[in-house]
């Protein structure tokens, strides 16, 4: 297990979706689950860095935020892409798998709607695999950069909140000095997926799936 190092929060920025996998981690209030989810509960060696009652807290405000963001704008880039085979729109399908040791994996899967060819071949695009094309098609892509710009503004709000919760030295950013598309990149590499959906949300090309390959139109 790796030990935590605050180093890190003064010395570069920490974004929303790290607090949040640090969060669901939990090790920072001193205890952890092994394996995660099991129920079976840990005490680290370490000093807590956070209360208890704060980590469950912040956690807590943070699950409410975010099923409300699944719920408003889940999926709205899809009406971008289409169908390389037939044209029809592109869908998002959600399966669920049982897993060998208890739980449900749930995984997205792209995929043409058939709404103009019945027969369509279709072939289902992982969303991991999705996401991983559209970070290496970023850079010839054009993005809504003012409503992208207004997404990190509220990533950086939201993190000098909980900066400010945790009592750390507040860190100044200033909006212009950020790559716009370096944050999209960095937002689909690391972000929780909600956010990256959001993200997507923000691309203003047509985009084509054929093969489970992505084309820009
Ligand atoms: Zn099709």
């Amino acid at each position: 297990m790796r030990e935590i190092n605050f180093q890190t929060i003064h010395n570069k920025p920490i974004w929303v979706s790290s607090v949040q996998k640090i969060l669901s981690t939990s090790l920072y209030m001193g205890e952890f689950q092994y394996p995660a989810g099991s129920g079976t509960w840990y005490k680290g060696q370490h000093e807590p860095l956070i209360s208890k009652e704060l980590y469950l807290r912040t956690r807590e405000a943070m699950k409410r935020e975010s099923e409300f963001r699944y719920l408003s704008k889940d999926f709205a880039f899809t009406r971008l892409m289409r169908c390389g085979h037939c044209s029809s729109g592109v869908t998002a399908q959600e399966k669920h798998k049982k897993l060998a040791g208890g739980g449900i994996a749930t995984y997205i899967y792209y995929g043409c709607t058939r709404t103009k060819d019945i027969n369509c071949p279709i072939t289902y695009l992982r969303e991991e695999d999705l996401i991983l094309q559209l970070i290496g098609l970023i850079d010839t892509m054009s993005l809504d950069e003012l409503g992208l710009r207004n997404h990190l503004k509220e990533d950086i709000e939201r993190h000098q909140n909980f900066q400010a919760m945790l009592g750390i030295e507040r860190q100044e950013f200033k909006l212009q000095d950020f790559d716009i598309k370096n944050y999209a990149k960095h937002v689909l590499k690391s972000g929780a997926t909600d956010e990256k959906r959001q993200i997507l949300s923000h691309l203003k090309n047509r985009i084509v799936l054929k093969d489970k390959v992505l084309t820009i139109e």
